[in-house]
Protein backbone atom coordinates (compact mmCIF):
# COMPACT_ATOMS: atom_id res chain seq x y z
CA UNK A 1 0.00 0.00 0.00
CA UNK A 2 1.98 2.95 -1.24
CA UNK A 3 1.55 6.76 0.53
CA UNK A 4 0.53 4.84 3.95
CA UNK A 5 1.95 5.97 7.01
CA UNK A 6 2.35 2.73 8.96
CA UNK A 7 2.46 3.56 13.14
CA UNK A 8 1.36 0.64 14.54
CA UNK A 9 5.14 -1.17 15.21
CA UNK A 10 3.68 -2.56 18.62
CA UNK A 11 0.70 -4.54 16.59
CA UNK A 12 3.53 -6.40 14.33
CA UNK A 13 6.70 -4.40 12.34
CA UNK A 14 6.97 -4.77 8.85
CA UNK A 15 9.24 -7.76 7.53
CA UNK A 16 12.77 -5.56 7.47
CA UNK A 17 14.35 -6.24 3.94
CA UNK A 18 17.58 -8.01 5.25
CA UNK A 19 15.18 -10.30 7.47
CA UNK A 20 13.12 -11.40 4.08
CA UNK A 21 16.67 -12.29 2.51
CA UNK A 22 17.17 -14.70 5.51
CA UNK A 23 13.97 -16.47 5.28
CA UNK A 24 14.55 -16.77 1.31
CA UNK A 25 17.83 -17.84 1.77
CA UNK A 26 16.92 -20.86 4.12
CA UNK A 27 13.25 -21.97 2.00
CA UNK A 28 15.92 -22.76 -0.87
CA UNK A 29 16.80 -26.15 1.03
CA UNK A 30 15.39 -29.25 3.23
CA UNK A 31 15.76 -28.65 6.51
CA UNK A 32 14.71 -30.49 9.26
CA UNK A 33 17.67 -30.65 11.97
CA UNK A 34 16.88 -33.74 13.31
CA UNK A 35 17.90 -35.88 10.36
CA UNK A 36 21.30 -37.62 10.55
CA UNK A 37 22.35 -36.80 6.40
CA UNK A 38 24.31 -33.50 5.33
CA UNK A 39 21.36 -31.53 4.45
CA UNK A 40 20.17 -32.52 8.34
CA UNK A 41 22.83 -31.49 9.59
CA UNK A 42 23.15 -28.17 7.87
CA UNK A 43 20.14 -27.10 9.31
CA UNK A 44 21.00 -28.21 12.81
CA UNK A 45 23.60 -25.78 12.28
CA UNK A 46 21.68 -23.07 11.25
CA UNK A 47 18.90 -24.21 14.43
CA UNK A 48 21.96 -23.59 16.56
CA UNK A 49 23.49 -20.34 15.10
CA UNK A 50 20.18 -18.91 15.55
CA UNK A 51 19.56 -20.09 19.01
CA UNK A 52 23.44 -18.69 19.90
CA UNK A 53 22.43 -15.11 18.10
CA UNK A 54 19.33 -15.01 20.79
CA UNK A 55 21.27 -15.99 23.93
CA UNK A 56 23.78 -13.51 22.89
CA UNK A 57 20.82 -10.52 22.15
CA UNK A 58 19.48 -11.15 25.77
CA UNK A 59 22.83 -12.35 27.30
CA UNK A 60 21.68 -15.89 28.89
CA UNK A 61 22.62 -19.10 28.01
CA UNK A 62 22.19 -21.25 24.84
CA UNK A 63 21.16 -23.90 26.42
CA UNK A 64 18.23 -21.76 28.13
CA UNK A 65 16.86 -20.69 24.63
CA UNK A 66 13.41 -23.18 23.59
CA UNK A 67 12.46 -21.84 19.95
CA UNK A 68 8.62 -21.21 20.22
CA UNK A 69 5.58 -20.45 17.71
CA UNK A 70 5.39 -16.92 19.27
CA UNK A 71 5.28 -15.12 21.88
CA UNK A 72 1.90 -16.74 23.30
CA UNK A 73 3.10 -19.78 22.70
CA UNK A 74 6.63 -19.54 24.91
CA UNK A 75 3.98 -17.85 27.77
CA UNK A 76 1.77 -20.62 27.63
CA UNK A 77 4.70 -22.74 27.67
CA UNK A 78 6.38 -20.95 30.82
CA UNK A 79 2.56 -21.00 33.15
CA UNK A 80 1.93 -24.45 31.86
CA UNK A 81 5.34 -25.55 32.76
CA UNK A 82 5.53 -24.16 35.93
CA UNK A 83 2.15 -25.63 37.16
CA UNK A 84 2.45 -28.92 35.65
CA UNK A 85 6.39 -29.35 36.34
CA UNK A 86 8.34 -29.81 39.50
CA UNK A 87 7.89 -26.11 40.13
CA UNK A 88 4.46 -27.35 41.23
CA UNK A 89 3.21 -23.63 41.05
CA UNK A 90 -0.61 -23.39 42.72
CA UNK A 91 -0.54 -19.78 42.71
CA UNK A 92 -0.32 -17.72 40.01
CA UNK A 93 0.57 -13.77 40.81
CA UNK A 94 0.09 -11.93 37.76
CA UNK A 95 0.31 -8.05 37.13
CA UNK A 96 -2.56 -6.13 36.32
CA UNK A 97 -1.82 -5.06 33.03
CA UNK A 98 -0.41 -8.32 31.01
CA UNK A 99 -0.60 -9.21 28.00
CA UNK A 100 -4.42 -11.36 27.16
CA UNK A 101 -1.49 -14.38 26.16
CA UNK A 102 -0.92 -14.17 29.95
CA UNK A 103 -4.33 -13.38 31.68
CA UNK A 104 -6.01 -16.33 29.27
CA UNK A 105 -2.95 -18.74 29.98
CA UNK A 106 -3.35 -18.31 33.88
CA UNK A 107 -7.26 -18.46 34.00
CA UNK A 108 -7.14 -21.68 31.87
CA UNK A 109 -4.68 -22.96 34.73
CA UNK A 110 -7.48 -22.05 37.14
CA UNK A 111 -10.10 -23.55 35.21
CA UNK A 112 -8.13 -26.76 34.38
CA UNK A 113 -5.66 -27.42 37.02
CA UNK A 114 -7.37 -25.49 40.03
CA UNK A 115 -4.61 -23.07 40.37
CA UNK A 116 -5.33 -19.25 42.18
CA UNK A 117 -5.06 -16.38 40.40
CA UNK A 118 -4.03 -13.35 42.09
CA UNK A 119 -4.09 -9.93 40.35
CA UNK A 120 -0.89 -7.79 41.08
CA UNK A 121 -2.08 -4.08 40.84
CA UNK A 122 -0.36 -0.74 38.84
CA UNK A 123 0.19 2.77 40.25
CA UNK A 124 -1.74 5.70 37.94
CA UNK A 125 1.59 5.73 36.12
CA UNK A 126 1.19 1.56 34.81
CA UNK A 127 4.10 0.30 36.94
CA UNK A 128 3.82 -2.51 39.08
CA UNK A 129 3.04 -1.36 42.80
CA UNK A 130 6.19 -2.28 44.25
CA UNK A 131 5.32 -1.58 47.90
CA UNK A 132 1.34 -3.50 47.39
CA UNK A 133 3.76 -6.43 46.39
CA UNK A 134 6.61 -6.29 49.17
CA UNK A 135 3.57 -6.60 51.23
CA UNK A 136 1.82 -9.97 49.85
CA UNK A 137 4.77 -11.25 49.59
CA UNK A 138 6.06 -10.53 53.46
CA UNK A 139 2.98 -11.96 54.59
CA UNK A 140 2.88 -15.23 52.39
CA UNK A 141 2.84 -18.75 53.69
CA UNK A 142 4.40 -20.90 51.46
CA UNK A 143 3.59 -23.86 53.47
CA UNK A 144 -0.56 -23.01 53.12
CA UNK A 145 -0.08 -21.37 49.87
CA UNK A 146 2.08 -23.11 47.90
CA UNK A 147 4.31 -22.06 45.43
CA UNK A 148 3.83 -19.58 43.15
CA UNK A 149 4.84 -17.73 39.74
CA UNK A 150 4.92 -14.02 39.47
CA UNK A 151 3.81 -12.81 36.10
CA UNK A 152 5.49 -9.14 35.20
CA UNK A 153 5.97 -7.99 31.72
CA UNK A 154 9.11 -6.07 30.73
CA UNK A 155 7.16 -3.20 28.43
CA UNK A 156 3.60 -2.92 27.89
CA UNK A 157 2.77 -3.05 24.67
CA UNK A 158 -0.49 -0.35 24.84
CA UNK A 159 1.57 2.48 27.08
CA UNK A 160 5.26 1.45 26.99
CA UNK A 161 5.51 1.82 30.24
CA UNK A 162 8.69 -0.76 31.31
CA UNK A 163 8.21 -2.31 34.81
CA UNK A 164 10.94 -2.98 37.34
CA UNK A 165 11.43 -6.45 36.68
CA UNK A 166 14.95 -6.61 38.37
CA UNK A 167 13.22 -5.89 41.90
CA UNK A 168 11.37 -9.01 41.28
CA UNK A 169 13.20 -11.67 42.14
CA UNK A 170 14.78 -10.92 45.55
CA UNK A 171 11.10 -10.46 46.79
CA UNK A 172 10.03 -13.72 44.86
CA UNK A 173 13.18 -16.19 45.81
CA UNK A 174 13.12 -15.91 49.51
CA UNK A 175 9.32 -17.54 49.51
CA UNK A 176 10.11 -20.08 47.21
CA UNK A 177 8.56 -18.03 44.37
CA UNK A 178 9.54 -17.62 40.60
CA UNK A 179 9.62 -15.17 38.19
CA UNK A 180 8.35 -15.15 34.62
CA UNK A 181 9.17 -12.23 32.19
CA UNK A 182 6.94 -11.42 29.10
CA UNK A 183 9.70 -9.84 27.17
CA UNK A 184 8.10 -9.57 23.83
CA UNK A 185 7.17 -5.92 23.54
CA UNK A 186 10.72 -5.29 24.88
CA UNK A 187 13.05 -7.59 23.14
CA UNK A 188 15.34 -5.28 20.54
CA UNK A 189 14.10 -2.48 21.76
CA UNK A 190 15.61 -2.23 25.36
CA UNK A 191 19.51 -3.75 25.94
CA UNK A 192 18.41 -7.21 27.91
CA UNK A 193 20.58 -9.13 30.41
CA UNK A 194 18.79 -12.46 31.25
CA UNK A 195 21.60 -13.42 33.80
CA UNK A 196 21.69 -9.55 35.46
CA UNK A 197 17.76 -9.19 35.11
CA UNK A 198 17.45 -11.68 37.88
CA UNK A 199 14.03 -14.06 36.26
CA UNK A 200 13.28 -17.68 36.11
CA UNK A 201 12.04 -17.06 32.50
CA UNK A 202 11.67 -14.55 29.71
CA UNK A 203 9.16 -15.44 26.36
CA UNK A 204 10.30 -13.67 23.26
CA UNK A 205 8.86 -12.81 20.32
CA UNK A 206 10.46 -11.95 16.48
CA UNK A 207 7.31 -10.05 14.54
CA UNK A 208 7.81 -6.95 17.17
CA UNK A 209 11.07 -5.83 15.90
CA UNK A 210 10.67 -6.56 12.11
CA UNK A 211 10.90 -10.41 12.06
CA UNK A 212 8.60 -13.12 11.10
CA UNK A 213 5.46 -14.01 13.04
CA UNK A 214 4.50 -17.51 14.90
CA UNK A 215 8.16 -17.27 16.43
CA UNK A 216 9.72 -16.43 19.57
CA UNK A 217 11.59 -18.52 21.91
CA UNK A 218 11.46 -19.10 25.75
CA UNK A 219 14.17 -18.60 27.74
CA UNK A 220 14.55 -20.18 31.16
CA UNK A 221 17.32 -20.28 33.54
CA UNK A 222 19.78 -23.19 34.04
CA UNK A 223 18.68 -26.15 35.00
CA UNK A 224 15.08 -25.17 35.58
CA UNK A 225 12.85 -27.43 34.87
CA UNK A 226 8.84 -27.07 33.02
CA UNK A 227 6.66 -30.30 32.05
CA UNK A 228 6.69 -29.86 28.68
CA UNK A 229 3.44 -27.91 26.74
CA UNK A 230 3.88 -29.91 23.30
CA UNK A 231 4.75 -33.74 23.50
CA UNK A 232 6.15 -35.39 20.86
CA UNK A 233 9.80 -35.90 19.33
CA UNK A 234 12.50 -35.11 21.48
CA UNK A 235 13.02 -31.54 19.46
CA UNK A 236 14.44 -28.68 21.83
CA UNK A 237 16.18 -31.03 24.22
CA UNK A 238 12.55 -32.72 24.83
CA UNK A 239 11.41 -29.54 26.19
CA UNK A 240 9.31 -28.18 23.06
CA UNK A 241 8.05 -30.94 20.17
CA UNK A 242 7.96 -30.21 16.70
CA UNK A 243 9.99 -30.23 14.16
CA UNK A 244 11.57 -26.52 14.35
CA UNK A 245 10.04 -23.74 11.66
CA UNK A 246 13.85 -23.23 10.72
CA UNK A 247 12.84 -20.61 8.11
CA UNK A 248 11.28 -18.50 10.86
CA UNK A 249 13.85 -19.14 13.33
CA UNK A 250 16.34 -18.07 11.10
CA UNK A 251 14.37 -14.56 10.49
CA UNK A 252 14.42 -14.39 14.08
CA UNK A 253 17.53 -14.33 14.79
CA UNK A 254 18.45 -11.98 11.49
CA UNK A 255 15.88 -9.54 12.97
CA UNK A 256 17.69 -9.90 16.40
CA UNK A 257 20.81 -8.56 15.09
CA UNK A 258 19.25 -6.04 13.26
CA UNK A 259 16.92 -4.75 15.91
CA UNK A 260 19.86 -2.72 18.30
CA UNK A 261 18.63 -0.70 21.42
CA UNK A 262 20.65 2.48 19.89
CA UNK A 263 17.81 2.38 16.87
CA UNK A 264 14.73 2.13 19.44
CA UNK A 265 16.39 5.15 21.78
CA UNK A 266 16.43 7.68 18.49
CA UNK A 267 12.82 6.88 18.26
CA UNK A 268 12.34 8.62 21.30
CA UNK A 269 12.74 11.92 19.35
CA UNK A 270 10.04 11.14 17.12
CA UNK A 271 7.89 10.19 20.09
CA UNK A 272 8.41 13.46 21.92
CA UNK A 273 7.91 15.43 18.46
CA UNK A 274 4.31 14.08 18.09
CA UNK A 275 3.55 14.34 21.89
CA UNK A 276 4.42 17.60 22.54
CA UNK A 277 2.88 18.37 19.54
CA UNK A 278 -0.54 17.65 21.24
CA UNK A 279 -3.26 19.90 22.44
CA UNK A 280 -3.64 20.71 25.91
CA UNK A 281 -6.37 18.89 27.23
CA UNK A 282 -4.87 15.40 26.06
CA UNK A 283 -3.30 13.00 28.53
CA UNK A 284 -0.26 10.87 28.13
CA UNK A 285 -0.71 7.46 30.04
CA UNK A 286 2.98 6.31 31.70
CA UNK A 287 4.59 10.04 30.97
CA UNK A 288 5.88 10.09 34.33
CA UNK A 289 7.57 6.62 34.23
CA UNK A 290 10.27 4.63 32.35
CA UNK A 291 8.78 4.26 28.81
CA UNK A 292 9.93 2.29 25.29
CA UNK A 293 11.60 5.07 23.29
CA UNK A 294 8.96 3.81 20.24
CA UNK A 295 5.48 4.07 22.10
CA UNK A 296 3.35 6.88 22.77
CA UNK A 297 -0.69 6.07 24.59
CA UNK A 298 -2.64 9.08 24.72
CA UNK A 299 -6.34 10.39 25.48
CA UNK A 300 -8.01 13.11 24.24
CA UNK A 301 -11.63 13.03 25.90
CA UNK A 302 -14.44 13.61 23.69
CA UNK A 303 -12.53 12.04 20.70
CA UNK A 304 -13.34 8.16 20.66
CA UNK A 305 -10.45 5.29 20.28
CA UNK A 306 -12.53 4.20 17.20
CA UNK A 307 -13.07 7.40 15.34
CA UNK A 308 -9.33 8.50 15.52
CA UNK A 309 -8.62 5.06 14.38
CA UNK A 310 -10.86 5.09 11.65
CA UNK A 311 -10.38 9.00 10.50
CA UNK A 312 -6.04 8.15 10.30
CA UNK A 313 -6.78 5.27 8.41
CA UNK A 314 -9.16 7.05 5.70
CA UNK A 315 -6.31 10.03 5.50
CA UNK A 316 -3.57 7.09 5.06
CA UNK A 317 -2.25 6.43 8.93
CA UNK A 318 -2.47 3.33 10.71
CA UNK A 319 -2.68 3.76 14.54
CA UNK A 320 -4.17 1.74 17.02
CA UNK A 321 -6.68 1.84 19.57
CA UNK A 322 -4.84 0.41 22.58
CA UNK A 323 -3.45 -3.29 21.95
CA UNK A 324 -4.58 -5.12 18.54
CA UNK A 325 -7.36 -7.01 19.55
CA UNK A 326 -7.52 -10.80 17.49
CA UNK A 327 -11.20 -10.04 16.75
CA UNK A 328 -10.43 -7.34 14.63
CA UNK A 329 -12.80 -4.94 16.81
CA UNK A 330 -11.71 -1.87 19.09
CA UNK A 331 -12.43 -2.77 22.55
CA UNK A 332 -11.38 -0.89 25.74
CA UNK A 333 -8.42 -1.03 26.92
CA UNK A 334 -8.13 -2.98 30.23
CA UNK A 335 -4.69 -1.65 31.06
CA UNK A 336 -5.72 2.06 31.15
CA UNK A 337 -8.79 0.77 33.61
CA UNK A 338 -5.73 -0.62 35.76
CA UNK A 339 -4.38 2.43 35.71
CA UNK A 340 -7.34 3.97 37.35
CA UNK A 341 -8.75 6.09 33.89
CA UNK A 342 -12.28 6.99 33.93
CA UNK A 343 -14.44 4.98 30.70
CA UNK A 344 -14.36 7.89 29.04
CA UNK A 345 -10.43 8.23 29.40
CA UNK A 346 -10.50 4.64 28.12
CA UNK A 347 -12.63 4.99 25.30
CA UNK A 348 -10.79 8.10 23.89
CA UNK A 349 -7.40 6.55 24.02
CA UNK A 350 -5.14 5.35 21.21
CA UNK A 351 -1.72 4.29 20.18
CA UNK A 352 0.85 5.41 18.31
CA UNK A 353 3.89 2.95 18.01
CA UNK A 354 7.04 3.75 16.35
CA UNK A 355 9.73 1.50 14.57
CA UNK A 356 12.38 0.42 11.83
CA UNK A 357 10.27 2.37 9.04
CA UNK A 358 9.53 5.63 10.83
CA UNK A 359 11.16 9.25 10.34
CA UNK A 360 10.86 12.66 11.62
CA UNK A 361 8.21 13.49 8.80
CA UNK A 362 6.03 10.76 10.10
CA UNK A 363 5.60 12.79 13.14
CA UNK A 364 4.75 16.00 11.02
CA UNK A 365 2.70 14.06 8.88
CA UNK A 366 0.84 12.31 11.75
CA UNK A 367 -0.05 15.68 13.92
CA UNK A 368 -1.25 17.23 10.77
CA UNK A 369 -3.95 14.84 10.08
CA UNK A 370 -4.81 14.39 13.96
CA UNK A 371 -4.56 17.84 14.99
CA UNK A 372 -6.82 18.35 11.81
CA UNK A 373 -9.78 15.96 13.03
CA UNK A 374 -9.13 16.73 16.49
CA UNK A 375 -10.23 20.19 15.72
CA UNK A 376 -13.42 18.98 13.75
CA UNK A 377 -14.61 17.48 16.56
CA UNK A 378 -14.11 19.80 19.13
CA UNK A 379 -15.70 21.85 16.88
CA UNK A 380 -18.78 19.36 15.54
CA UNK A 381 -19.03 18.69 19.65
CA UNK A 382 -19.64 22.60 21.09
CA UNK A 383 -22.02 23.21 17.75
N1 LIG B 1 3.03 -10.24 24.96
C1 LIG B 1 2.95 -8.97 24.59
C2 LIG B 1 3.33 -7.90 25.56
C3 LIG B 1 2.53 -8.62 23.30
O1 LIG B 1 2.46 -7.33 22.94
C4 LIG B 1 2.19 -9.66 22.40
C5 LIG B 1 1.71 -9.35 21.04
O2 LIG B 1 0.80 -8.56 20.87
C6 LIG B 1 2.27 -11.00 22.85
C7 LIG B 1 2.72 -11.24 24.13
C8 LIG B 1 1.92 -12.14 21.95
O3 LIG B 1 2.98 -12.43 21.07
P1 LIG B 1 2.73 -13.19 19.69
O4 LIG B 1 1.96 -12.28 18.83
O5 LIG B 1 4.13 -13.45 19.18
O6 LIG B 1 2.02 -14.46 19.99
Amino acid sequence: MPDRLYLDHNATSPLRPGVRDALIAVMKGAHNPSSTHSEGRAAKKILEDARGVIAETVRAPKEGVIFTGGGTEAINMALHGAVHGPMKVRRLMVSAIEHDAVKAAAEGLADTAGVTVETVPVTRDGVIDLEWLADRLAGYDQVTEGAFLLAVMLANNETGVIQPVGKLGPLAWPKGGHVFVDAVQGFGKLPLDFGQMGVDMMSLGAHKVGGPAGVGALVIKPGLALAPYLRGGGQELSRRAGTENLIAIAGFSHAAKLARPEEYAELAMIRDRIESGLPDGVIIWGQNAPRLPNTSCFSAPGFRSETQVMVMDLGGIAISAGSACSSGKVRQSGVLGAMGASEEEANSAIRVSLGWTSTMADADMFLRLWKNEFQRIAERNVA
